[in-house]
């Protein structure tokens, strides 16, 4: 059987389309109940049996929310559906004592859906939505949806683990994706918190691992985003769990953090627990994993847990677009790299440029090099949390003024801060309307509009966006602006893989058509890797001094900023993705010798 309709119930918007679908449908001008009102939610609900799958409501819906699709013959039984028309997940990931399985795919595909289900915090109904019933929690049923979930997993690896979850016989330990909201649950300072929840007796080696003595007195209310996520991190490995479900552990971290998070991650794996790590950062998602599960479908509609592969293999897969086992094409084209450092041309004018400079606060100084930055080039800036990289943003867009020095063109600087305040009060549409200038305009369209997908958010709530729609919203509405520079601070947080290079796509399409730069501050190293002509590396001791080089090419600047790291990148054979070398490998050492920590010599 072919399947039918399903609604995204994210992208409907009635109010503003009247109904298009239920205008349109044959069925309804026939007089059946193909599309009918739902009391609740006002939004349409589908009728699986009188929909025939014509798809005329999926060409007239004029926000892309109605989907007809053709689910293959294999997936008929869905793990969980969460109503009529809404999104259902089919199969589930393997969970395995002794090992990190990580989880790729996109927004909205069931990622965070499969953690709540595997720590019992949703029992799936495979499919049977009916049964759905949230508001009886009574004991007895409970147990009856358990008792289906046990029965319908005989036989396989997921019945104990169901039968002992139900039980209360295993213990779950998740770790949430959204840590900026951990001070509204948790109050007092980091030191109790941790003391509190030591179960394993590993306070003292996780908080080195992690780097966090000199915040153990500091409130939960005031830590930086990289702070809470540093001490959400050792909270769940402290305690005494079976299995432990990490969402997106690497938000905030800067590079040396993330592969710190990596190895006391990987250190609960060792010990023989069980764990699963969700993560779109791809070579922290590389070197964390031992196993990989890639999800697909579609977004909102439905998601499909791959087989289990190989860390290496899964995550070529998605990079290629094609899943071999499942033969799924997940993309219409890969996703590609250069082995070879972006050649600096004939660099032209510059757009910026700035004497040496100086800033200090109390407690903290920065110097930075003599530097320009060229019309149409994209400049990365790496280095550690706590380095200036944010002060010297703040100085190019004349926020702060430097002691000593100055800029010596002046110029118009667009700018996304790190942390994007959702306080605005009303609709994505107004935001756009009071802060985007170039709303409403063809290019608009076409350029941003499009590809952040922005038309799905224009009638919801600003304060009720997720972290991913609300980092799309805050870089378009920087790139809408008229400037010379766009600077963006930490952009790829809460973004997935896809639309992580989407916004890098963007930005360099932008930017190209105004003769204008960017500026990007980012720790992910895939995606300095994808977009960058040119670098800058912010050095010295993270919180108390702070160097920064003049924008230089990629070669020198990963080379200077991965030996005080003391790490080295080869490149994957088959996709040319970066991935980072075991320390002490042959290829690790090979290459220290030869100071190339990122490009291989050529041969
Ligand atoms: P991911 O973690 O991959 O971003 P989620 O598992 O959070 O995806 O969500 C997958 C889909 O399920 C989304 O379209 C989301 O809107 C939908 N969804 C999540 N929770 C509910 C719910 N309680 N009721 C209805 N739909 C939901
Ligand atoms: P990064 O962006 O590299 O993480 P920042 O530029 O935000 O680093 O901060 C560098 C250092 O300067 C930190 O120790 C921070 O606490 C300090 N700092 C930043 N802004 C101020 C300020 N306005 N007053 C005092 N100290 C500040
Ligand atoms: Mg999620």
């Amino acid at each position: 059987m072919s399947r039918i309709s399903i609604l995204d119930h994210d992208r409907c918007q009635p109010k503003k389309c009247h109904y298009t679908c239920i205008e349109y449908c044959p069925g309804v001008r026939m007089e059946e109940d193909t599309i009918v009102i739902d009391e609740k939610s006002k939004k349409p609900l589908i009728s699986e049996e009188l929909c025939s799958g014509c798809g005329i409501c999926t060409n007239r819906c004029p926000f892309d929310a109605v989907s007809v699709i053709n689910i293959p013959e294999a997936l008929e039984n869905p793990i969980h559906r969460y109503g009529q028309n809404m999104f259902e997940l089919f199969h589930l990931p393997n969970v395995s004592d002794g090992s990190v399985v990580g989880i790729l795919g996109p927004n909205g595909i069931g990622k965070s859906t499969i953690i709540r289900i595997l720590s019992g915090e949703l029992i799936p109904n495979l499919g049977n939505w009916e049964d759905n019933n949230d508001n009886d929690k009574k004991e007895d049923q409970t147990q009856e949806k358990w008792e289906k979930v046990i029965q319908h997993f005989k036989g396989s690896q997921m019945q104990s683990y169901f039968k002992n979850l139900s039980q209360g016989k295993s213990k779950v330990i998740h770790k949430p994706q959204m840590v900026d909201e951990l001070p509204k649950f948790v109050k007092g300072n980091v030191e109790t918190l941790l003391k509190g929840v030591d179960e394993r007796g590993k306070f003292d080696e996780i908080l080195e691992n992690l780097d966090l003595e000199n915040i153990l007195s500091r409130e939960i209310a005031n830590l930086s985003g990289g702070e809470l996520q540093r001490v959400a991190i050792a909270a769940s490995v402290l305690r005494d769990g079976d299995f432990y479900y990490f969402d997106e552990p690497t938000s905030w971290l800067d590079v040396r953090q993330r592969l710190n998070a990596v190895k006391v991650i990987r250190s609960l794996a060792e010990s023989g627990k069980s764990v699963m790590v969700i993560e779109h950062d791809l070579a922290t998602l590389d070197a964390i994993s031992d196993y990989v599960h890639v999800l697909y479908g579609q977004a909102g509609a439905y998601g499909v847990v791959s087989q289990m592969k190989g860390v290496r293999v899964g995550i070529n897969a998605y990079i290629n677009g094609f899943l071999k086992e499942e033969n799924v094409r997940i993309r219409k084209q890969a996703i590609e790299f250069t082995v070879r450092p972006p050649t600096v041309e004939d660099e032209g004018e510059a757009i910026s440029s700035y004497t040496a400079l100086e800033k200090s606060y109390e407690g903290f100084s920065l110097e930075i090099d003599e530097g320009e930055i060229f019309h149409d080039e994209i400049v990365t800036a790496f280095g550690s949390n706590g380095i200036g990289k944010t002060t010297f943003a703040k100085i190019l867009a004349e926020a702060e003024k430097p002691d000593k020095g100055k800029i010596k063109e002046k110029i118009d600087i667009a700018y996304k801060p790190q942390y994007i305040a959702s306080d605005f009060d009303g609709r994505v549409e107004d935001f756009l309307y009071s802060f985007a200038p170039s709303y409403g305009s063809n290019i608009f369209k076409s350029e941003i509009m499009k590809p952040f997908s922005l038309e799905e958010l224009l009638d919801k709530d600003v304060n009720e966006l997720s972290g991913g729609e609300l980092q799309r919203l805050a870089i378009a509405t920087t790139l809408s602006k008229e400037a010379e520079i766009y600077l963006f601070d930490e952009p790829t947080a809460f973004l997935d893989v896809e639309q992580r290079l989407i916004a890098g796509r963007a930005i360099r399409k932008i930017i190209e058509s105004k003769n204008a730069a960017s500026l990007i501050i980012d720790h992910d190293i895939v995606f300095i890797d994808y977009i960058s002509d040119r670098a800058m590396v912010f050095y010295g001791e993270p919180g108390l001094n702070g160097i920064a080089t003049k924008p230089t090419d990629l070669r020198t600047s990963m080379n200077k900023f991965l030996k005080d790291l003391n790490i080295t990148f080869r490149r994957d054979k088959e996709t040319k993705r970066p991935r980072v070398n075991k320390l002490d490998s042959y290829l690790d050492r090979k290459q220290k010798e030869e100071g190339e920590y990122y490009y291989l010599k050529d041969k």
